[in-house]
């Protein structure tokens, strides 16, 4: 006897889209028959999804819970809304994995930076989680060594700086050097590097520039972290990873139609090389900043231009970006607001609820992709590169049962208020082709019918480990 059969649905499998009886079992996907075929083992509860489509739970790459924003003119940063906050967003929006980020700070070492991130997550989150292990500024010589150490435990990627990002921000940046030893020690202990690439002379020279011509507000960003810089730094970051045997990448919000250039022509080389780009970048560009609260739309390095756009839209179509993130920023609107110059607007956005279901009507709706394209971008191309596969990003026996049923018959039109992520939207007034009906978490139904069904005490820690095919060429 199977606990639920999902039944009658048009579910996105990894051989591809097919109506199919999923069973789950505990927490696992326990058999997939033909329609109809597993209603003879007999079920706890059966679902029928007749005329739904059903898709592993959302992965979502790259979100910042409980995170410091500085503040112009404020001593003490704001923090944002905590992983109680977004994961249940994540969960009515149809992700089910998120993955965070462990600072490593001056009263840190790697492990007291993951243990102190563990406990501030234990029993405080929705859904299931991991943290990319995140070093900065002038790295201690022991750092590679204890990094091999976090990947040996589970926390399979590093994410490093290679700019300051803003002149009042400095000691983000990690020497040039120092990443050299990282990749080092992240290539013997099968880890990946996770890169914000940009260029810093550039990104300064152009503050400085911007700042002595007057023209300090936000509304100049892609000009200040341009498209040149992109290009610059993500070549350098890859020349480097090149030089080293058993180096891989995975390129954290790429913004520019050059930073898609340089993943592509590093992938003809067979560089185990991996592009994430966020819906912000996809879905907006620079002019947006012109709107009325237009910082909403912003994240750094910054939007870019049309043509930005059209080629990360070409890469997200079996091309160089594989994964789309939101950069989560979970804050009320007056946080968002209180930044207005290029060197003091706060990034990150509100998102993780509408991500799925907005890349659905983006990529199958609107350009007329597969599912399988679709479902690759939202979730299984993460939990491949990150570690996760095939616990997460796969509708499979034996996989985790993350379950979500996307309902063409809930189209509606977003409103921050119907919502359970911040008081604004980017994507206020976007039209959405689907929303989940439900979204099952191990299986466990936690959200039914926009209702809340689980706990704060249901979300686990992931530990991952990426697969040697991953590391070795690209291989999503
Ligand atoms: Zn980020």
């Amino acid at each position: 006897m199977l606990d639920i059969v999902i039944s009658g649905g048009l579910a996105v499998l990894p051989t591809g889209a097919a109506h199919v009886d999923i069973g789950i079992e505990g927490e696992k996907i326990a058999a997939i028959g033909a329609p109809g075929s597993l209603a003879a083992i007999g079920a706890g509860r059966t679902i029928d999804a007749q005329g739904q489509i059903v898709i592993p739970g959302g992965v979502d790459p790259h979100v910042h819970c409980r995170w410091p924003m500085p503040v112009p003119g404020q001593s003490q940063p704001n923090l944002t809304d905590g992983p109680d906050r977004v994961s249940q967003a994540a969960l009515h929006g149809g992700t089910t994995t998120i993955l965070d980020f462990a600072l490593v700070d001056a009263d840190n070492n790697v492990q007291q930076a993951i243990e102190r991130r563990q406990r501030e997550w234990a029993g405080d989150c929705y859904c299931d989680y991991g943290f990319h292990v995140m070093v900065q500024g002038k790295l201690d010589p022991s750092i590679p060594d204890q990094l091999r150490e976090a990947v040996a435990a589970g926390h399979a990627t590093v994410k490093m700086f290679t700019t300051d990002i803003t002149p009042s921000r400095r000691g983000r940046m990690v020497q040039f050097g120092d990443i050299w030893e990282v990749l080092k020690a992240l290539a013997q202990a099968g880890g990946v590097a996770a890169i914000h690439a940009e260029d810093n002379d550039i990104v300064m020279h152009m503050y400085e520039k911007l700042t002595r011509e007057g023209r300090t507000g936000f509304e100049n960003m892609a000009e200040v972290h341009n498209t040149l810089s992109e290009d610059l730094s993500f070549n350098r970051v890859i020349r480097l990873a090149a030089n080293i045997e058993g180096s891989s990448l995975y390129m954290l919000h790429t913004s520019a139609a050059t930073g898609v250039r340089a993943i592509a022509a590093a992938r003809a080389q067979g560089t185990p090389i991996y592009g994430e780009t966020l819906h912000q970048y996809l879905m907006y560009n620079s002019e947006d900043y012109k709107k009325p609260n237009g910082q909403i739309y912003h994240t750094y390095p910054s939007l870019k231009f049309a043509e930005d756009q059209a080629a990360l839209w070409d890469g997200t179509d079996y091309g160089a970006i594989q994964t789309v993130a939101t950069d989560e920023i979970c804050c009320p609107l007056r946080y968002k607001l209180q930044g207005r110059r290029i060197d003091d607007t706060t990034g990150g956005n509100a998102g993780v609820e509408p991500r799925v279901s907005l890349i659905y009507t983006e990529t199958v709706e609107k350009r007329g992709r597969s599912l399988e394209n679709f479902v690759g971008l939202i979730s299984t191309n993460a939990a491949k590169i990150l570690g996760l596969y095939p616990r997460k990003g796969a509708l499979a026996v034996g996989s985790d049962a993350d379950i979500v049923l996307l309902d063409p018959r809930r189209r509606h039109t977003v409103r921050a208020a119907d919502m359970h992520e911040a008081d604004y939207s980017p994507w206020e007034g976007r039209d959405l082709a689907v929303w989940p009906s439900m979204t099952i978490l191990r299986g466990k139904v936690m959200v039914e019918g926009g209702r809340l069904a689980g706990a704060a005490s249901d979300g686990k820690f992931l530990a991952r480990k990426v697969a040697d095919d991953i590391r070795a060429r690209p291989a999503v």
